[in-house]
């Protein structure tokens, strides 16, 4: 009997968790499951400050695929997904290749959302994959190099616009690691300007305000300058127009204000709303029930009105139960519903500091730091057992990671 197959589109936290539960769920011999993803690693996502701020070395970051699954049981296929075509029941690869599939999850993870703000797209630096922050690491690399040259101060301003967590662990990233380039590269740090933008009134503003005010006083305590209630209107490649007339000459935005879906889901005849997948219950999307999507690209509505955010937490959580309904769906059984349980969320300002909520417990300073770590630490678990945290932490790898794929 022909094997059912089963394709996995994205081997960020959604995909390669759904990879790694399908190879205990199902049997030898019980479907062909393939793997397919952009790059040849896999990326920790939620610590790509560090590899901006140059405070992490690529292989703590970013590992090899064929590393993390088990090759008898999972294909893994580096290839950029082009389109899926539901009609026929195949996914379009750049270079013209198709791959059939009987049961698709679409697990692409999103796309930096820049509102229309004119510049953004040309020249901010986004934070949004491996690719793309390594290219934050080589531009403050390259600025501090030319700024021997020129002496021109712009170059030393390093601008974060957004204020959320991921700003927050950028800003906390630089403040540490910007001395230590510095340092390396021969430049005074006393030149050095860093720069927070956020539209809110404050950083974080979805949090306590105690939280609020113990991440505000930690970045000043960094020197770095705090322009709140205030909207950036352009960029280009010399500077930042802000609101109220404000213009801040620098070589450098980084950018961390929003995301929405990967635009791949737009054009694969699939609903779409907001950009992303609608999914129903069993995570299958909108009246399909072969096809199914998870992580940032998707829309699950946890009530009428709100949905739920794309982070790591809902990622992994929707992995775990959309695995069962996809062996489920092959084997005729019941499906189960995906219900969140949110956890709690931490940011790093730097090693030493972070800030949020696990729980009902308030998390602030180097207690915060610690347990930021905990959680990273389980992800490691989860992926690969207590090797992998070994590896992660102690015996990794110098040898740079090649990034070819764009973004
Ligand atoms: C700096 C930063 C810090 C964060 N911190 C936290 C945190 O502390 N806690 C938290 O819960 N969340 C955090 N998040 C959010 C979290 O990382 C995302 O919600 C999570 O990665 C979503 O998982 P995903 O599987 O949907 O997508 P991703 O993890 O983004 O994976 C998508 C995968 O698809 C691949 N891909 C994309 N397009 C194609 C294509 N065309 N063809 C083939 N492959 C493709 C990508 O290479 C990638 O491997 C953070 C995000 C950032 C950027």
């Amino acid at each position: 009997m022909r094997k059912p197959k089963i394709v996995i589109l994205g081997a960020g936290y959604g995909g390669i968790i759904t990879s790694k539960k399908l190879e205990k769920l199902l049997k030898s011999g019980e479907a062909d499951v393939t793997l397919i993803n952009k790059h040849e690693y896999h990326y920790i996502t939620t610590q790509l400050h560090k590899t901006g701020a140059g405070t992490a070395v690529d292989r703590q970051i970013a590992m090899e695929i064929p590393d993390l699954i088990d090759p008898d049981k999972t294909t893994f296929k580096k290839a950029s997904v082009t389109g899926v075509d539901v009609q026929k029941q195949a996914v379009h690869l750049e270079g013209g290749e198709s791959v059939d599939y009987d049961y698709l999850l679409i697990a692409l993870g999103f796309d930096i959302e820049t509102f229309g703000i004119p510049g953004i797209k040309e020249h901010a630096f986004a934070i949004r994959s491996f690719r793309s922050t390594k290219a934050i690491y080589n531009q403050i690399i390259r600025q501090l190099s030319l700024y021997k040259e020129d002496k021109d101060p712009s170059r030393l301003t390093f601008v974060v616009a957004g204020g959320g967590f991921t700003g927050v662990e950028m800003l906390g990233e630089l403040a540490e690691g910007l001395p230590k380039l510095c340092k390396k590269y021969d430049v005074p740090f006393d030149e050095v300007k860093i720069v927070a933008v956020e539209a809110a009134a404050s950083v974080i503003p979805f949090f306590p305000k105690e939280s609020i005010q113990y991440t505000t006083e930690v970045l000043e305590n960094f020197n770095i300058q705090l322009h709140m209630s205030t909207k950036i209107l352009e960029c280009t490649p010399e500077k930042v127009v802000l609101e109220n007339d404000i213009e801040i000459p620098t070589r450098t935005l980084i950018w961390s204000c929003g995301v929405k879906g990967n635009p791949i889901v737009q054009d694969c005849g699939l609903p779409v709303i907001k950009n992303k997948l609608p999914v129903d219950s069993f995570l299958r999307v909108q009246d399909m029930k072969n096809i199914f999507s998870i992580g940032d690209c998707s829309l699950f509505m946890k009530d009428e009105k709100n949905a739920l955010p794309p982070t790591a937490q809902v990622a992994l959580q929707e992995a775990d139960v959309c695995a069962k309904n996809i062996v489920a769906t092959i084997r005729g059984g019941s499906l189960k519903a995906f219900e969140y349980h949110h956890k709690g969320s931490v940011a790093s300002i730097g090693t030493f500091a972070a800030v949020g909520k696990v729980g009902s417990f308030r998390l602030s300073g180097l207690f915060g730091a610690f347990m930021k770590q905990v959680i990273e630490a389980r992800y490691l678990l989860n992926l690969g057992g207590p090797s992998l945290i070994i590896k992660q932490h102690f015996g990794f790898s110098k040898e740079p990671v090649k990034v070819t794929a764009n973004q």
